[in-house]
């Protein structure tokens, strides 16, 4: 470190009072958008346009492309100085989903990230999706220059990458934003930062920017392409930019403001079966089964909910050791929680399908926010499911198969208790709350009841990993007859 400081003192000397090539990017990138002083006087912005959306951790198969989002009335409103933005667009799933299109809005205001649901009720998102969020803003070439012209970042570090000019901007608050700059237009051609996600750990966020065009003196980017560990997540083409307009309210919602960032983890135990818990209280539910000796749970959606859920189980049967997980699927909202389970010491049972997704999830690095297995490192331990797999002794019996031909997943394990006639499976059937009317059809009912036919199982009720306890004949109600011949 000493010697890097020298080295830079150094440099410092020999350049004098000349400006610095960091500067000199910065302040060429300005002047090719517009100049410098038309940039810093860029205080809000709104965007209108179009695009698509892509669901993160969603996509069918493991390494398959990310189901997609046809994305209209986009309306994203920025205040730079104000550290804030807001999101309202209407998206229209482009895949098989039980989601009907839905208006989103959702934005940032200082540390605060809500969503807003369509009937106007506020929620409060997690203190890293405000820092990722905030990242956004300087995500944008007006807000990046907006901060490298101040006079309290930091730049450094200026080189060539492919091709490229390339320069770190450190901002006041701390989070350093590499800028790509067009070696021969000046414009800024990418910005790109780290952060962690819950399940891939250190990442890379990275937005791209093309297609140019003026606004009110000001060269701006209309097409926006933002990517995540590598996945283009979302595509926005700006058909109208408004420059220092009225943003109207960009404040957080009371209610969101108010909320816990972590709200409490709630878990309500009902014992359906003799030595069967059903482990609800949230959106995602899970199952712990007794063994003669042991425990097993399934479902592991995210890691405060695994560990209390694990916890939990140890607490409904001290005496006997919780020894594996079972994996639904490999979506980033059903498996969250391996990485807390292995750190548990617990074996996991996956689909064979996602065992190099499992492997490659619990060997990630989690080094920006570590997680309990990266604070307390566990070697991986996994058993696959290929063709059914059957835990079995005198107290209990749990067959677990695979859903063949799901158009939801191709990782999906089912878990059929055949002494009790339950069925537990997630996302296949989610059955609505008491007292609402469930769908006309859902439609991934259909498949799950043929994988349930040609194995002939015995089901009379079914534990959804959403939703709540239903008889078997509600799937049946769901389920229009399947197609024949394929
Ligand atoms: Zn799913
Ligand atoms: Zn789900």
């Amino acid at each position: 470190m000493r010697h890097r400081w020298l080295v830079t003192v150094a440099l410092g000397l020999a350049t004098g009072c000349m400006r610095s090539s960091e500067t000199t990017l910065v302040r060429d990138a300005a002047e090719a958008m517009g100049g410098p002083s038309k940039i810093a006087s860029v205080e809000t912005l709104i965007l209108e346009g179009s695009g698509e959306a892509f669901n993160f951790g969603q996509s069918k198969s493991p390494d398959g492309e990310l189901p997609r989002f046809t994305v209209t009335e986009l309306r994203r409103v920025i205040d730079f100085p104000g550290g804030r933005w807001r999101q309202e667009a209407l998206r229209t799933p482009m895949y098989v989903t039980a989601n009907p299109p839905a208006r989103q809005i959702l934005g940032v205001a200082g540390d605060v990230a809500y969503n807003l649901s369509p009937t106007g009720a506020a929620s409060r998102a997690s203190a890293r999706t405000a820092v990722d969020r905030t990242a956004e803003l300087y995500h944008h070439p007006v807000g990046i220059l907006r901060e490298a012209l101040g006079t309290e970042a930091n730049l450094t570090n200026a080189r060539k990458e492919g091709g490229r000019d390339v320069v770190d901007v450190t901002i006041a608050a701390g989070a350093t934003y590499t800028l790509h700059i067009d070696e021969t237009t000046k414009l800024p051609v990418k910005v790109v930062s780290s952060t962690s996600n819950p399940v891939l750990g250190d990442v890379l966020m990275e937005t791209e920017f093309s297609d140019y065009t003026e606004t009110d003196g000001r060269k701006l980017p209309s097409v926006i392409t933002s990517r995540l560990d590598g996945d283009t997540v979302a595509v926005t083409r700006v058909s109208a930019a408004t420059i220092n307009g009225d943003t109207g309210d960009l404040g957080a919602p009371a209610d969101a403001a108010a909320a816990s960032t972590e709200p409490p983890v709630a878990i309500e135990v009902s014992e359906v079966a003799k030595g069967i818990w059903y482990l609800t209280g949230q959106s995602h539910h899970s199952v712990v089964a007794e063994f003669q000796d042991h425990l097993v749970l399934i479902e592991v959606p995210n890691e405060t909910r695994t560990l209390a859920v694990i916890a939990k189980a140890r607490e409904l049967v001290p005496g006997k050791p919780l020894t594996h997980a079972v994996v639904t699927h490999h979506h980033f909202d059903h498996s969250g929680g391996m990485r807390a389970a292995v750190s548990e010491g617990l074996t996991l049972i996956p689909h064979a399908g996602a065992e190099k997704f499992v492997e490659d999830v619990v060997q990630r690095q989690h080094g920006i926010e570590p997680d309990t297995l990266a604070k307390s490192p566990k070697p991986l331990i996994i058993q696959t499911v290929e063709g059914e797999m059957v835990l079995e002794d005198e107290a209990m019996s749990i067959a677990l198969y695979p859903v063949d031909g799901s158009p939801h997943a191709d990782t999906l394990l089912m878990a059929h208790f055949p002494r009790h006639g339950l069925l537990v499976q997630a996302d296949l059937y989610s059955p609505p709350a008491p007292g609402a009317p469930p769908p006309a059809s859902y439609p991934f009912a259909a498949n799950l009841m043929e994988n349930c036919t040609t194995r002939g199982l015995k089901i009379e009720n079914l534990l959804p990993i959403h939703g709540r306890m239903v008889p078997m004949k509600s799937l049946l109600d769901v389920a229009p007859p399947a197609k024949t011949g394929g």
